[in-house]
């Protein structure tokens, strides 16, 4: 499995732009449509993704609403494999399976169909999402991947805020892997 040079991840890197005190005061929103605006930029992470993940047998790629559905489509069209959304609440039509994370203030929940990964036991998945930062969302993710049946490979991030530790701590659950680190 591959992994990016120095340079590589400087030059990714510097394709997404910082939006300080978005969506409120003191974050640091990290800005991935200039990124996917840069075709150059958006071709080398799909196939740097790729060939990480050509030769693993992966059998579904799960992405998390909503900038998960743009890397992973992009990667599932690539390597020939399905492509399964994990949603908010209320936006998937079939039949879900729930799970519910905390947030700094409150509760949030994400649903997947019940058949995604039609219902085959041990179905090798890969996980998706732009960016991982307490790793709430990606636990969840992982969580109702695992309800499923099926197996969670690897949850790859284009960013992983290292400081707040969610990925460490994902790694409890399933491998991890992060493009880049902040
Ligand atoms: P968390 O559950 O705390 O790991 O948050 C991850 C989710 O929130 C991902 O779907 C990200 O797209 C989004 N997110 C959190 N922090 C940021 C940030 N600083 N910039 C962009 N997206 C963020």
């Amino acid at each position: 499995m591959t992994n990016l040079t120095i340079q590589e991840k400087e030059y990714l890197l510097n394709t997404i732009r910082e939006i300080p005190d978005f969506p409120k005061p003191g974050i640091v929103f990290r800005d991935i449509t200039t990124l996917l605006n840069d075709p150059a930029a958006f071709k080398f992470l799909n196939e740097h993704l790729a060939s990480r993940y050509e030769n693993l047998g992966v059998e579904y790629i799960a992405g998390i609403e909503s900038r998960g559905f743009i890397f992973g489509a992009a990667l599932a069209a690539r390597l020939g494999v399905g492509f399964v959304p994990i949603r908010k609440p209320k936006k998937l039509p079939y039949t879900t399976i729930s799970q519910k994370y905390s947030l700094e203030y409150g509760v949030d929940e994400l649903q997947i169909h019940v058949d995604a990964f039609k219902n085959k036991q041990g179905a090798k998945v890969l996980l998706i999402d732009d960016l991982i930062a307490t790793g709430g969302t990606a636990k969840a993710s992982v969580e109702l991947i695992k309800q499923l049946g099926a197996e969670c490979i690897e949850a790859c991030f284009l960013i992983n805020l290292k400081e707040l530790g969610g990925a460490e701590n994902l790694t409890k659950l399933s491998p991890v892997y992060s493009v880049l680190e902040i």
